[in-house]
């Protein structure tokens, strides 16, 4: 078994006492090592900080949000330091909104929505999208208030704080960007081919802008493929409707030639005609 060495797992000092690493790794270095964070080895008290639940191990907000991102699947998303399956983030006794906010584990969107429609919404795309778009600006919200919050307060002398945070609002708020595409792109019809990604496997880390690229570009071609069906389907609509005008319409012109053929025509036929058309 691997020993815990999030901060939790030892004494380590209160968030804010602002120990010197240099001076805590002299005294003890096994608490020193517990101060810092295993993602980055920055101090802990140099960013904010979560408890990952179940496991307790404490790491900086912004690095397990890394970390999650780079992950394969929800399986994959285990504790980077006792590989404990992570089922929520907890700040200040806080639980932050569901982590598939931050990161489809290094799958595209797609994918990665189709799964979670699959299981929370009875594979409905639409209303699944709209939840986590929601969950999404609950915790964004929630991101500006604090960052107002540590503006105003200027507790940040170096503001390692504020930077951490902006750095998640921005990460977020290109998330949100996402969903509020690929939303417009499913109810363009432009997201037919979407179950096809569900096989892939890729191990890239998630892209915003290739992302951005895809959607757009499955309406793009939606767009386009709709116009070419509506040019198409113009002229072959009228003549595909009631069939009996169309019939009166080949008498009257096979009439016309008829007319035309054998003598000018009479006034009689232009007064039919005439009263043809009018019944038309
Ligand atoms: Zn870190
Ligand atoms: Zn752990």
């Amino acid at each position: 078994m691997a020993p815990r060495r999030g901060r939790n797992a030892a004494a380590a000092p209160a968030e804010g006492s602002g120990a010197a690493p240099a001076a805590a790794a002299a005294a003890a270095p096994a608490a020193a090592e517990a101060d810092r964070c295993t993602v980055c080895l920055d101090a802990m008290s140099a960013k904010r900080e979560v408890t990952l639940i179940p496991c307790n191990h404490v790491l900086h907000r912004t690095c397990i949000i890394n970390w999650i991102e780079t992950r394969c699947c929800d399986r994959c998303f285990r504790c980077p330091i006792c590989r404990a399956i992570i089922t929520e983030l907890r700040e200040g006794g806080a639980s932050i909104q569901r982590v598939r906010a931050y990161g489809d584990h290094g799958q595209p969107t797609k994918r990665y929505v189709i799964i979670g429609a699959y299981h929370e919404t009875e594979g409905k795309i639409l209303p699944y999208l709209e939840k986590v778009l929601d969950e999404m600006e609950v915790t964004l919200g929630e991101l500006r208030a604090s960052l107002a919050v540590a503006r105003h307060n200027g507790r940040d002398s170096d503001n390692t704080f504020t930077e951490d945070m902006e750095e998640e609002l921005n990460k977020l708020s290109a998330r949100v960007n996402i969903y509020i595409e690929m939303k417009r792109a499913y109810q363009a019809g432009a997201m037919r081919g979407w179950q096809e990604n569900i096989h892939s496997s890729v191990n890239n880390p998630w892209n915003y802008e290739e992302e951005m690229r895809d959607l757009r570009e499955s309406v793009k071609e939606r767009e386009e493929r709709m116009a070419m069906l509506s040019v198409v389907a113009a002229p072959s609509t009228p003549r595909a409707a009631p069939k009996a005008p169309a019939a009166r319409e080949r008498e009257r012109a096979a009439r016309a030639a008829r007319v035309t053929r054998a003598h000018p025509p009479s006034a009689r036929d232009v007064r039919a005609n005439a009263r043809d058309v009018r019944r038309a």
